[in-house]
C-alpha cells in the first residue's frame, strides 16, 4: 500500500501482517496544523433584525478576540476527524475481547429509539405531568432489572459501576447506622476489581483482604474466621474476575448474615447470569449492574454509563432521592420525601439515554433471547478456552463462565509477557484482551468474547493467538516490539499515567 503522508497507517481489521512495518514518522504540521487565516466553515446570512451591541448582550462573557481557534473549511474539519477516527479501534471494526468489560455490540435499534425527539430533547426540569412517557421508560426498566436480578427495589441514578458500588455501600452503611452501629470493615477477595476497595475506603471502611482458595473462589473457612460483628459487608464479584462461578454462594451469604453482615454483589459480570440465576435468590442483599456492559449501552471515554443499584426490601428506605412512585390514577411522580434516604448521588435521575437503550435491548431480546445471550457468551468463552489451552497456560482449571483467564507462563520463558502478546494482537486487527488482571494470576490474559461474535470471528482471533504463540517461540523480538502496524508504537506508559497530554495545543502563533 502506498504511503499517504496524511495517514501512514491504514489499520484495517484482520490484515495479518506478520512482518514488521517500519514506523513512519509523521509530519505533525500536516496532520494537525491545518489552520489558515480567513478560512471558515460557515457564513452567516445577512442580518435581518436590528443589530445589538454584543458587549451589551453578553456582558462579561463577550470576547473581542477568538484566541487561537483554528480556521478551517468544513471539508477539512470532516476529513480531519474522520481520519482521526480511523486511527482508533472500535467494536464496530472487530472483536473487542477486553475481559471484565463485556464489550458487546451496541445494537442500532437502541440508537434509533434513544434518538426519538420526545426522549432525546426532553428537558429534565419539565413538570412530571409532561414527563409521563420518560417516567414510564424508567419504571419499565426498573421492573425488568428487578425481575432479572430477583431483588425488591432499585435506583437507576448512579452513572457507572464504581458509582453504583459507592451507592450500594452507602445504603449498607445507612442501614447499619439505623441498627445503631455503622461497623468498621468491609471484606474484599484478592480477585476483586480495584474499584471495590476504593469504594469501601471512600465510604469510610477499613478493607480486609480475603484470600482465594485453589479454585479461585472464596475460602469458606477463611471467611468464617474473618467475619465478625464489626464486618459491614463482603463485596463479591460473581462470577469472579476469573470467570468462575461461586457455587458456595448460599453458604457465603449464611456466614455473613449470621454475624449481621451484608452480601454486596459486584454485578459487572451479570452477562454470565442473566436469565439463568438471580442474585436475589442466592442471598445477595445489594448489588449493582453495569448497563454499559451487560445491557449493551456504549462504553465511551468512561461514559456516559449507568450503574443501577438493586437491593432487598430492608434497604429500600435508604435509596437515593428522588424515587419514582405510582399515583392512584396510574400516573407517576418523583418522591423526595424520604427521611432515611442517603440523598442524591447524581443530578436528575441518571443517564436517561442509557435507560432507553438498555430497555430497547431487553425488550428486543425478550426473556428467551436474554437467556440465549448468556448461553452464547459462555459458549464463546469456552470455545476460545478449548482452542487455546494447548498453547497458553490455564492457571485455574475450574469451568469458565463468560470469560477465560490464561497466564503468559509458557511465553514468559522466551521473554514474552502478556503485555507483548496483547500489543502484537493489535497487528492482527484485534483490540487487546485485558492485561495483568486479575492480580492473583501472574501475567494474566483475560479474554471475554461476549455473545456478539460469530464463530468465524472467534476463529480469526484464535488463529491470531496461535500465531502469536508460535512467534513468541521462534521470533520473540517481533512480539516484544509490537505493534508494528499502528500510527504510534509503544508509548511511555508511566509518563502517560503521571503526565498525561490530554489535548492537542496550537502553536503560539498558528500562522507564523
Ligand atoms: C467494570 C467493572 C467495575 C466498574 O464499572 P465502571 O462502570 O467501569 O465504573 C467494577 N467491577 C467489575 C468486576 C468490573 O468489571
Amino acid at each position: 500500500m502506498a504511503t499517504d503522508i496524511r495517514n501512514s497507517t491504514p489499520v484495517t481489521a484482520h490484515t495479518t501482517t506478520g512482518k514488521v512495518r517500519p514506523h513512519q514518522t509523521q509530519n505533525e504540521a500536516l496532520v494537525f496544523e491545518k489552520s489558515a487565516p480567513g478560512k471558515c466553515a460557515y457564513k452567516m446570512p445577512p442580518l435581518d433584525v436590528p443589530a445589538v451591541d454584543p458587549a451589551e448582550l453578553l456582558g462579561d462573557a463577550h470576547r473581542e478576540a477568538l484566541g487561537l481557534l483554528p480556521e478551517l473549511s468544513e471539508i477539512e474539519i470532516i476529513r480531519h476527524f474522520t481520519r482521526l477516527s480511523t486511527w482508533n479501534y472500535a467494536i464496530d471494526l472487530g472483536m473487542y475481547p477486553l475481559g471484565s468489560c463485556t464489550m458487546k455490540y451496541n445494537p442500532r435499534v437502541n440508537e434509533v429509539v434513544a434518538r426519538i425527539a420526545g426522549f432525546a430533547e426532553a428537558h429534565p426540569y419539565r413538570p412530571s405531568s409532561h414527563a409521563q412517557g420518560g417516567m414510564e421508560i424508567i419504571e419499565q426498566l426498573q421492573r425488568c432489572l428487578l425481575e432479572i436480578t430477583g431483588m425488591d427495589a432499585i435506583t437507576l441514578q448512579p452513572a457507572a459501576g464504581a458509582h453504583g458500588e459507592f451507592t450500594g455501600i452507602l445504603l449498607t452503611r445507612a442501614w447499619h447506622e439505623s441498627q445503631g452501629n455503622p461497623r468498621r470493615k468491609v471484606l474484599i477477595p484478592d480477585s476483586a476489581h480495584g474499584t471495590n476497595p476504593a469504594t469501601a475506603a471512600i465510604c469510610g471502611y477499613q478493607i480486609e483482604n480475603l484470600k482465594s482458595n485453589s479454585d479461585g473462589g472464596i475460602d469458606l473457612g477463611a471467611l468464617a474466621r474473618q467475619v465478625d460483628f464489626d464486618t459491614a459487608a463482603l463485596m463479591l464479584t460473581n462470577p469472579s474476575t476469573l470467570g468462575v462461578f461461586e457455587n458456595q454462594i448460599h453458604k457465603i451469604a449464611d456466614i455473613l448474615h449470621d454475624k449481621g453482615a451484608l452480601l454486596y454483589m459486584d454485578g459487572a459480570n451479570m452477562n454470565a447470569l442473566v436469565g439463568k440465576v438471580r442474585p436475589g435468590d442466592f442471598g445477595v442483599d445489594v448489588m449493582h449492574l453495569n448497563l454499559h456492559k451487560t445491557f449493551s449501552t456504549p462504553h465511551g471515554g468512561g461514559g456516559p454509563g449507568a450503574g443501577p443499584v438493586a437491593c432487598k426490601a430492608f434497604l429500600e428506605p435508604f435509596l437515593p432521592i428522588p424515587v419514582l412512585v405510582r399515583n392512584e390514577d396510574g400516573t407517576r411522580h418523583w418522591d423526595y420525601d424520604r427521611p432515611h434516604s442517603v440523598g442524591r448521588v447524581r443530578a436528575f435521575y441518571g443517564n436517561t439515554g442509557m435507560f432507553i437503550r438498555a430497555l430497547a435491548y431487553i425488550l428486543a431480546n425478550g426473556p428467551d433471547g436474554l437467556r440465549q445471550t448468556t448461553e452464547d457468551a459462555v459458549l464463546n468463552a469456552n470455545y476460545i478456552r478449548k482452542k487455546l489451552e494447548d498453547l497458553y497456560e490455564l492457571p485455574y482449571n475450574t469451568p469458565s463462565m463468560h470469560e477465560v483467564v490464561f497466564s503468559d507462563k509458557r511465553q514468559a520463558a522466551h521473554g514474552v509477557k502478556t503485555g507483548d502478546i496483547a500489543k502484537r494482537l493489535i497487528d492482527y486487527g484485534f483490540h487487546p484482551y485485558t492485561v495483568s488482571f486479575p492480580l492473583i494470576v501472574q501475567g494474566a490474559l483475560m479474554i471475554e468474547p461476549t455473545e456478539s461474535e460469530s464463530v468465524e470471528e472467534l476463529d480469526l482471533f484464535i488463529a491470531a493467538m496461535r500465531s502469536i504463540a508460535r512467534e513468541a517461540e521462534e521470533n520473540p523480538e517481533l512480539v516484544k516490539t509490537a505493534p508494528h502496524s499502528t500510527r504510534v508504537s509503544r508509548l511511555d506508559e508511566v509518563q502517560a499515567a503521571r503526565k498525561p497530554v490530554l489535548r492537542w495545543k496550537p502553536r503560539e502563533n498558528p500562522h507564523s
